[in-house]
């Protein structure tokens, strides 16, 4: 599908000024992390050789959220070695290592910056912990550009354990602390959500990329955007 992006997108970059804040999602938001899945299952057929032909059909655009539909689609039905693959998955998929191989989402880069180069604080908040990704998700966003200065706050999860939703709405009196939230942007309905209830005044944007399976309704005054292009 070509980058569409939104209108309102403007109408955030209008919003932002000095003092204000704007809160960014990583994984499916502002980071596609097809390549990641793809190369965890290049790994898994390189040692697996029943894995190793559906592995070879396989590209990073095949993968949604969960990883191994992506290779039960390209024929891998052994029980065994899907389950298998989906142990092997959740050792690679959540550290530095393998987070480094994530592309911007079309647009991400430039619209970061946009709002920085305004005057407002960049907060990254993300679901990932800092003991198993935090390295890799600096080195990340460094490697693509995204601001990473003064005027930008990264928050990974302390503990790994945490939930992604407990440990946003644990984090938001931090995200408050920096500023106005002007905007937040997250592909996770259930965080996007939780940004609308204690934002109203701000644009919540909702990314229409991937979410987890059986994800909470979205709320009706969510922005809908695949990407960020303006
Ligand atoms: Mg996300």
């Amino acid at each position: 599908m070509p980058a569409m992006g939104n209108p309102r997108l403007h109408d955030v970059l209008a919003d932002v000024e000095p003092g204000t804040v704007v809160v960014f999602d990583l994984d499916a938001t502002l980071l596609w992390s097809g390549p990641r899945h793809l190369k965890i299952a290049q790994d898994f057929g390189a040692f697996r050789a029943g894995a190793a032909r559906a592995v070879a059909n396989l590209s990073a655009e095949d993968f949604g959220y969960e990883a191994d539909a992506a290779l039960r689609a390209a024929g891998l039905k052994d029980k065994r070695l899907l389950r298998e693959f989906k142990a092997f998955w959740g050792q690679k998929y959540f550290t530095s290592k393998y987070c480094l191989l994530d592309l911007p989402q079309p647009g991400a880069v430039d619209f970061v910056h946009a709002v920085e180069e305004r005057g407002a604080r960049v907060v990254y908040l993300t679901g990932r912990d800092e003991p198993k990704m935090g390295e890799g998700t600096r080195r990340s966003l460094a490697q693509h550009a995204f601001p990473l200065g003064r005027r930008t706050t990264l928050l990974l999860k302390p503990r790994p354990r945490m939930g992604d939703t407990e440990w946003k709405q644990e984090a938001l009196p931090q995200v408050e602390a920096l500023g106005r939230v002007v905007a937040t942007f997250e592909n996770e309905p259930r965080n996007a959500n939780l940004f609308a209830r204690r934002f109203p005044e701000a644009t919540n944007v909702l990314m229409e990329t991937v979410c987890s399976p059986g994800a909470e309704a979205a709320l009706p005054q969510l922005v809908r955007t695949a990407d960020f292009v303006i």
